[in-house]
């Protein structure tokens, strides 16, 4: 990572008045690289291939605490596990059923007017597509 954004991420954490450690910004920047909203499993083979060694927990621990104070967002997609995010602009997401990837598209989520409900708070919401991407549409084809 170039020293430039080393201290923009570490200023990212300051802001959000976590203390600044190896893992998080690690962490942080590969999801910032990364295109396929990791799980926190897949961060931690991704670190660990990067020659950064720590336990899974810790590595849980930290996305939960980065996730907590609004650094990154969680996303649900139905599958057992949970999935992060990094870029924090509302954006909607495309899951692969088959493979278990997530996109990111450019349609905004609807956003909800109070009027339409109005006994509750609304803190965040989500707008996920399903379906099958393109590569394993491919694949399905050859099978046949
Ligand atoms: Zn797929
Ligand atoms: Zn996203």
């Amino acid at each position: 990572m170039d020293i430039k954004q080393h201290a923009k991420l570490a200023q990212v954490l300051q802001d959000h008045g976590l203390k600044v450690t190896g893992i998080r910004l690690a962490i942080l920047e590969f999801l910032m690289e990364s295109e396929d909203h990791p799980s926190s499993e897949a961060i931690y083979f991704a670190l660990r291939e990067q020659g950064i060694h720590c336990v899974p927990a810790s590595i849980y621990n930290n996305v939960n605490i980065l996730q907590e104070k609004g650094v990154l967002k969680s996303l649900h997609t139905g599958n057992t596990e949970t999935r992060y995010d990094a870029l924090l602009d509302s954006h909607s997401h495309f899951y692969c059923k088959k493979c278990h990837r997530v996109w990111n598209t450019s349609v905004e989520p609807p956003q909800l007017e109070c009027s339409e409900l109005p006994c509750a708070q609304v803190d965040h919401s989500e707008l996920i597509y399903y379906g099958i991407c393109m590569d394993c549409i491919d694949d399905e084809d050859e099978e046949c």
